[in-house]
């Protein structure tokens, strides 16, 4: 009687313990944490699933080594940090505000957030297209979705030493090209005035996001990124800055 017992209780915790693993490993649909501390978001998919344009290795230190030492570091800051208001915003909160805070917060909440949207905005489908009142924006605004293509490219290729190439939405509503430096975004207070705006497709072209694969041959992993862009994510993106506006 009391095996059975023992048995059942055991059973009891293996069953437990398989459930909250299989809660832990979904990918989170709340790929920003509302308050800090901030915490790691799953990749959306499997780390060989952006083969062969990303490559496995490359996703998984890319992810699990730097992004997480982007959101460690940023905890840490804001744990240090003088400033007990920091403890109580939002990672949109602290970019918008972010030329009051430390290189430490500047740098570690840009990549924290700039990675959180860089993992949505990539998939597996290579034959996904814009959504149809995205490519009217884009065919407008640059003739067609090749030209997009090229100027976007161009902005990824020029960006001298580590830093993103952004399309965003700007205070016009308008689609616009856009580069920045390190880990800052178009959401930081005090990137240039006529820069700023909703991102709605980030390419990291630091070194890390491709060396392994492509080594000192950066344009190839810009024309590999056309294959692994999420078009379905960028287009809802798009809907969701028109709709702010
Ligand atoms: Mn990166």
């Amino acid at each position: 009687m009391k095996n059975k017992q023992n048995l059942f209780f055991i059973l009891g915790l293996m069953a437990i313990g398989t459930m909250s693993f299989i809660f832990s490993g979904q990918p989170s649909k709340k790929v920003l944490q509302p308050l800090p501390p901030f915490t790691l978001p799953a990749l959306p998919y499997a780390s060989d699933a952006l083969e062969p344009y990303i490559d496995k290795l490359t996703m998984e230190i890319h992810h699990d080594k730097h992004h997480k030492a982007y959101v460690d570091n940023l905890n840490k800051a804001i744990a240090e940090s003088k400033d007990s208001k920091l403890g109580t915003m939002t990672l949109s909160d602290i970019l918008a505000t972010v030329s009051k805070y430390s290189p430490a917060i500047r740098n570690n909440a840009g990549g924290h957030y700039n990675h959180s949207m860089f993992w949505t905005i990539l998939d597996s489908d290579a034959n996904d297209k814009p959504s149809g009142e995205l490519e009217l924006a884009l065919n407008k605004k640059y003739g067609s979705i090749e030209k997009f293509k090229e100027e976007f490219s161009t902005a990824a290729k020029t960006r001298f030493g580590s830093g993103w190439a952004w399309l965003i939405v700007n205070k016009k509503g308008e689609l616009q090209i856009t580069s920045t430096p390190n880990q800052d975004n178009p959401l930081m207070d005090d990137v240039k005035a006529d820069e700023r705006g909703y991102p709605i497709v980030g390419l990291d072209v630091w070194e890390h996001a491709y060396y392994l694969k492509y080594q000192n041959k950066r344009p190839d992993y810009i024309a590999a990124f056309w294959n692994a862009i999420n078009w379905k994510e960028v287009s809802k993106r798009y809907d969701e800055a028109v709709k702010k506006k």
